[in-house]
């Protein structure tokens, strides 16, 4: 069986991830990482990256193709599903006073309260070393750009990283919620770990 990784594609790090997606499989038994532009893709997908860019963009977008309700199909077949950054806001199921304000679409799909932008407009983007139990050995370097984060989680959703008292990295069954940028840096790890959950 191919393995085969769907990336949604409508707005955000679609290249990026789709490159890391691939140097990711090369280094296991190969497979291959697609687009995903509209609904029908989905469902032929091993598992499915939401990435980063504008959450409010790719929420309206990934309704009007049909995609949204697809990956709710997804989550529920237990298919892994990782979201980063733009994508952990659309993976939660409750976010702040803005977005309830604004009504932006989200999958609701994990139990945590997120925050947009919770480091702030200014800082656009830093690196920080996270403590990540689950991926063991070294710290993992993690680039922030104009992140998120969650603020609250259930007890059923395991925190995998903290940082400034926010959580930024976490996972709730087949489901990954990362308030940073893993497909920018040359560590792997958090990719493999996903991977391994196919
Ligand atoms: N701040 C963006 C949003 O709310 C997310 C930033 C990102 O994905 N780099 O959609």
């Amino acid at each position: 069986m191919v393995i085969r990784i769907g990336v949604i594609a409508l707005q955000g790090n679609v290249e990026e991830h789709i490159q890391a997606a691939e140097r990711v499989l090369d280094e296991r038994d190969g497979g291959e990482a697609i687009s995903i532009k509209h609904g029908g893709i989905v469902p032929s997908c091993d598992a499915i990256i939401i990435p980063g860019g504008e959450s409010t963009t790719i929420g309206w977008l990934m309704e009007r193709e049909g995609i949204s309700s697809e990956i709710k199909a997804a989550a529920k077949k237990n298919v892994p599903i990782l979201g980063t950054c733009a994508g952990l806001i659309l993976l939660a199921k409750h976010g702040d006073g803005e977005i309830n304000k604004t009504k932006q679409p989200l999958l609701e799909l994990m139990d945590v309260h997120m925050k947009r932008n919770a480091f702030g407009r200014q800082k656009e983007s830093f690196e920080a070393l996270l403590d990540v139990p689950v991926l063991k050995g070294d710290k993992f370097p993690a680039v922030f750009i104009r992140a998120p984060a969650i603020t609250s989680a259930e007890k059923n959703v395991q925190v995998l990283a903290s940082l400034n008292g926010y959580i930024v990295a976490a996972q709730q069954k087949n489901l990954i919620a990362l308030a940073f940028h893993p497909e920018l840096t040359k560590d792997m790890r958090f990719h493999h770990y996903f991977m391994d959950m196919i």
